[in-house]
């Protein structure tokens, strides 16, 4: 689950779109109109699942423009699709819009803004380079290793760098990509002690190969401190991370098809720990609404 706002003298770069973006959008003071930007690693639904909800409310709080979007192949199949789930109200919206800017001096134009700030500019990236360049700020992709096509951005301005890995197995791509960042946003999926109670484990040859899978998809706390370290970043943020309540899950689920439960309970001080063997301060675990200042 990723949802990162880049905030660029008051430009909003939005990568992907968790559920609740939206609303920790507006509770963090952030006009969702203000994101004219959006980038999507990849589409699996914890990373998408909050655009509907956002493509819709854009306009509803008077964007005029279309928002540009930028990921993998099949994002204008992803951005048709939200369209669609909100086709029935974005047909009514600009009608009751009309009827409350009736007094305007420019209701045709208001009206007609309003129904340009539903739609999307889609850019479809198929390669890594650069995907954007503005007065302010150049966003280049590089591909990464996932179950899906996937990738990782950093975006530079005057401020500093900032680079988000996507869900991705670790990588020396992201590793160049994330050299001397000043801020790098990478997934930890699997914490140590579940990696380890898996690899020390007997499994039927289908868990074993879904695991590998998965596996091969992700990072591991420990791993994530060397990419860290190896790209001299300087500051790092978790995300992605095992929860508690996760490790409980598939610890229950597992024991149906185990004899013995091979996770340990993973408690926060835990992941600290494993990215810490290799990455010092700072480190910081991603939470709803956490604030990062680029630069010093
Ligand atoms: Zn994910
Ligand atoms: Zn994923």
């Amino acid at each position: 689950m990723l949802s990162v706002t880049v905030l660029i003298d008051g430009q909003g770069l939005q990568f992907d779109m968790a559920t609740y973006t939206l609303e920790h959008l507006m509770d963090a003071g952030i006009d969702p109109k203000r994101i004219d930007y959006l980038f999507f690693t990849h589409l699996h639904a914890d990373h998408i699942l909050g655009y509907p909800e956002y493509a819709f409310m854009r306009s509803v709080w008077g964007a005029t423009e279309p928002a540009r979007v930028f990921g993998p192949i099949g994002t204008g199949n992803m951005v048709a699709g939200a369209r669609q789930f909100n086709s029935v109200h974005i047909k009514a919206l600009p009608e009751f819009m009309e009827n409350v800017l009736s007094e305007g001096k420019n209701r045709g134009a208001q009206v007609e803004g309003i129904r340009r700030g539903f739609d999307s500019e889609v850019k479809e990236i198929d390669g890594g380079g650069v995907v954007l360049e503005t007065d302010a700020f150049t966003v280049t992709a590089t591909p990464v290793l996932h179950s899906v096509p996937s990738f990782a951005f950093r975006v530079d301005s005057r401020y500093g760098s900032v680079v988000v890995s996507g869900d991705t197995a670790p990588s020396l791509d992201v590793v160049d990509l994330a050299m001397n960042a000043d801020v790098l946003i990478h997934e930890a999926t699997l914490s140590e002690l579940s990696w380890r109670g898996m690899n020390n484990i007997k499994l039927s040859e289908g868990l074993r190969s879904d695991y590998e899978k998965n596996r091969s998809g992700h990072t591991s706390t420990v791993e994530l401190g060397k990419i860290a370290r190896r790209a001299k970043v300087k500051k790092l943020v978790a995300y992605h991370l095992p929860t508690f309540a996760s490790e409980l899950a598939s610890q229950q689920m597992l024991k149906t098809q185990l004899s013995s439960a091979p996770f340990s309970s993973t408690l926060k001080a835990d992941h600290i720990a494993a990215i810490k063997r290799y990455y010092k301060d700072p480190l910081y675990l991603a939470e709803p609404m956490m604030v990062i200042k680029v630069g010093d």
